[in-house]
């Protein structure tokens, strides 16, 4: 039963909760804090870190997923930073710490139209004040203190007059000349926010790190912080590798096919909002290839390449990259769709070499690169986001290997419930378009129930 799991890495390790029928989960899923390790190092074989040693080598231990995405964040350093206006600073991840130089409110306010009095006066005055003949409104100073008896007519947003503790809609007033009553008898402190109640000066609001969102830039403004000071993002070029490849406006003769993952690597990097340049098409020919190498971080932060660094006998970048002094970080990683992936360094300049097929292009874009854009960018809680959903029907599942899986999202109900896309491959483009999220299934997953908590990395941004 799931209720008498033994206390482990993570509540939510589904291999040892398997039952068929379970009673229904009243509760919303807590959030998945940490990725779960696909399975524990060996030390017989430490982490690879050549990429001499390639994926086709059978009986080696290849990179963990947990280990090639430390492995990424570890080959990163966060941007410089610079100075942007709060208008074009969405989605940038601050440099500097933000506190406030203003108490929020700024004053004593009025949260509605209406009466600011005194609420001591209520009783005394028997609920008839006299009306201060000026009005308050927004933007007014705050005008003298109230005299003993007396209502100001306010406006949301004005300044309180001192003595001032409390606000009666002025729906509730009764206005006779030069006196106002109220239907009502009005809490001591209705419809008044106080000086400082939300932001004290001096508070820290946002940290260095932070990824700014539409609040956050609020927040910023209120702050004062405009210029904002941001990490620089990182420039990405994409090039795809093969001789079949055609452009999309081309119709592919026999044996060729279109480019579908240069336009949507593009798309991936402009979606986080990262610049991004594609290089022309890359032949399969050692030339071409040391090319594209040496020229590797002419423009760019992160070089990402499509195709050419699986086994075949054109997949000739993890050499041609080594060649050309890069480091390699890792080659192979213990996942499906996209075993192959290679990771590569030289001075500043990252590469990655995505498979050629689309959709482990995807996956690893979505996990490895996301990571390295996230954290060049100095993100204090770098991508993929993992998150946690009930499976809606049983699946089988074979193989040793760390699995991503098409799947589509119910958020219909009390519980995310998740649905894998039945796709037939790494290759089924038409499967992933229909997909909102890849569903993540451990190394070494025999079988999961319908029930089963999973998780999962969204697909939108
Ligand atoms: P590769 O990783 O180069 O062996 O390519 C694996 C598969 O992905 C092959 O079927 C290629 O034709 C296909 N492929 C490679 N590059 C692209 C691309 N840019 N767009 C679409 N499919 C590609
Ligand atoms: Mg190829």
């Amino acid at each position: 039963m799931r209720g008498k799991v033994a206390p482990g890495p993570s509540p939510y390790d589904f291999r040892r909760s398997r039952t068929k029928h379970r009673p229904p989960h009243p509760n919303p899923l807590p959030p998945l804090t940490r990725w779960e390790r696909g399975f524990d190092p060996d030390p017989r074989f430490p982490l690879r870190r050549s990429g001499l040693e390639t994926p086709q080598c059978q009986n080696r231990r290849v990179t963990t997923v947990d280990e090639a995405l430390a492995i990424v964040a570890g080959a990163c350093s966060p941007g410089s930073g610079e100075f942007v206006p709060l208008a074009d600073a969405q989605g940038r991840v601050l440099a500097r710490p933000i506190s406030s130089d203003v108490d929020w409110p700024p004053f004593d306010t009025s949260a509605m139209d209406g009466y600011a009095l005194r609420f001591a006066d209520l009783g005394a005055a028997g609920g008839s004040f006299a009306e201060r003949a000026s009005t308050a409104a927004a933007g007014d100073s705050p005008g003298l203190p109230l005299a003993a008896g007396e209502a100001v007519r306010v406006m949301t947003g004005a300044p309180l007059p001192d003595g001032a503790d409390t606000v009666v809609p002025v729906e509730e007033s009764l206005s006779a000349p030069g006196r106002v009553s109220f239907r009502i008898v009005p809490k001591s402190g209705d419809h008044v926010r106080r000086r400082g109640e939300s932001i004290v000066a001096g508070t820290a609001l946002l940290p260095s790190g932070r990824r700014l969102d539409p609040a956050g830039i609020a927040l910023a403004a209120l702050a004062g912080a405009e210029p904002v000071f941001v990490h620089r993002r990182p420039r990405v070029v994409v090039a795809v590798t093969g001789n079949e490849l055609v452009a999309a406006e081309k119709l592919p003769a026999a044996g060729q096919l279109r480019d579908s993952n240069g336009p949507m690597l593009l798309a991936l990097c402009r979606a986080r909002g990262v610049a991004a340049s594609a290089r022309l098409p890359v032949s399969d020919q050692e030339e071409a290839v040391r090319a594209l190498f040496a020229k590797a971080g002419e423009q760019e932060d992160v070089l990402v390449t499509s195709g050419g660094v699986s086994a075949g006998d054109f997949d000739l970048l993890p050499e041609a990259a080594q060649r050309a002094g890069f480091e390699m970080l890792f080659h192979g990683v213990a996942m499906r769709p996209g075993k192959p992936v290679a990771f590569g360094r030289r001075g500043t300049t990252l590469w990655f070499g995505l498979p050629g097929n689309p959709v482990s292009s995807a996956v690893c874009f979505r996990l490895f690169v996301r990571r390295a854009l996230d954290a060049l960018e100095g993100d204090a809680a770098p991508g993929p986001t993992l998150l946690p959903a009930r499976l809606a029907r049983s699946l089988p599942v074979r193989g040793r290997r760390e699995t991503y899986r098409d799947a589509v999202l119910d958020r219909s109900g009390p519980e995310t419930r998740i649905l894998p896309v039945d796709g037939r491959g790494s290759h089924d483009l038409a499967a992933h378009s229909r997909a909102d999220a890849l569903l993540r299934i451990p190394a070494d997953t025999e079988r999961l129930e319908e029930g089963d908590v999973v998780s999962y990395v969204p697909l939108e941004g």
